[in-house]
């Protein structure tokens, strides 16, 4: 890890500027800070598969102790107590300022553990944004957070589970709660996409974006209907990117330098790359030193194109919110 930092350090005080021109934004929020000096990380973390819906088309077990090898189950702190995920925490990434995304499964069907989690890291000032991806079924008075100012939530709306009314009810009240909600992910499937511009203004009257998320076809590609709705709803880039359209090859990209990838068993790699590692050991995997040229034709994760050069969305570690932003310029003439 110490050698790790003082690489990274070293690059970031000289970042290769000239060779992928369009990266400083990115490198000046993502760099060292100028009090402290520590450069900032992104950590996605599939906590567990454990959830309360079940979405038909969702490729997870969803049972809180559904065996996933090695004598594991579906949930983190099922397999190693709460205490031990945040020693590695601040073990590993003392040094570093850290932007994390807290995905599943429901991260909040654990009313136990995820609010000692999320105090613990809200308490840290090294800690500078928790996202949370939610499906919005759970009530904040659950949740006695002594601060939420560090959480912003992406909450996906299932009309296979939830009636629009509920949901609408359930955000409503987050939002009352003093939660930031960066925006609504429609799962879209059947009668829902005719439903779609009705629903984006619905939800933008209470001051939400709505994201539009249609299935995939079958053969792996977006019918007609879904992409006309993409085209017309997404920020240019996101409808080239999400539909495969565009292509990462080659481009310079910041993802597998800033970033990790965890599960629930503390398997950990750095970024989009396949060599890993675990969590709880002494050392992270490394990471490259500096942006990498993409080696893959399609990348339609939102959270990954958005640092390559050509975008540079993520000017600071709450991508979620410059996403927000984008989304909610898309729309300001029709509304
Ligand atoms: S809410 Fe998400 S994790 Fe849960 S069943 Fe639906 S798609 Fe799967
Ligand atoms: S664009 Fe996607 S696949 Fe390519 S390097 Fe970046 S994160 Fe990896």
């Amino acid at each position: 890890m110490p050698l790790s930092f003082r690489k990274l350090r070293a690059f970031w005080r000289s970042p290769p500027a000239t060779k992928y021109p369009s990266l400083p934004k990115a490198l000046s929020a993502w760099g060292p800070d100028a009090r402290h000096q520590r450069p900032a990380v992104l950590l996605r973390w599939l906590v567990t598969e454990w959830c309360n819906y079940r979405c038909p088309y969702c490729p997870q077990t969803h049972d809180r102790r559904a065996e996933k090898g090695d004598g594991l189950t579906a949930h983190a702190f099922d397999n190693f107590p709460l205490e031990t995920w945040l020693e590695a925490f601040d073990r590993h990434f003392k040094d570093y300022r850290l932007s994390l995304v807290i995905t599943g499964g429901e991260p909040m069907v654990d009313r136990k553990n995820m609010p000692l989690l999320l105090d613990h890291f809200s308490a840290k000032e090294s800690v500078e944004c928790i996202r949370i991806d939610t499906n919005a079924w759970w009530k904040p008075e659950q949740f006695a957070l002594k601060d939420i100012s560090k959480i912003i939530l992406m909450c996906t709306f299932h009309p296979s589970q939830t009636s629009e009314d509920e949901f609408m009810a359930r955000i409503r009240r987050i939002l009352d709660a003093g939660f930031r909600i960066g925006m609504i992910n429609y799962v879209m499937h059947g009668a829902d996409k005719d439903l779609f511009e009705d629903r984006r203004r619905r939800f933008r009257d209470i001051g939400v974006a709505l994201h539009p998320n249609p299935l995939w076809g079958s053969n792996g590609t977006y019918p007609e209907a879904d992409l006309a709705i993409m085209k017309s709803s997404l920020p240019e880039v996101d409808y080239l990117y999400r539909t495969g359209t565009q292509n990462p090859y080659g481009k310079g990209c910041l993802f597998p330098a800033l970033s990790y990838e965890m599960d629930y068993k503390g398997h950990i790699h750095a970024g989009c790359m396949s060599e890993g590692g675990l969590f709880f050991d002494s050392e992270l995997p490394k990471r490259p030193l500096e942006a990498v040229l993409c080696p893959m034709h399609s990348c339609v994760c939102l959270d990954k194109y958005s640092f390559l050069s050509g975008i540079e969305r993520n000017i600071s570690t709450n991508p979620l919110m410059e996403y927000k932003k984008a989304l909610w310029d898309r729309h300001p003439e029709r509304d």
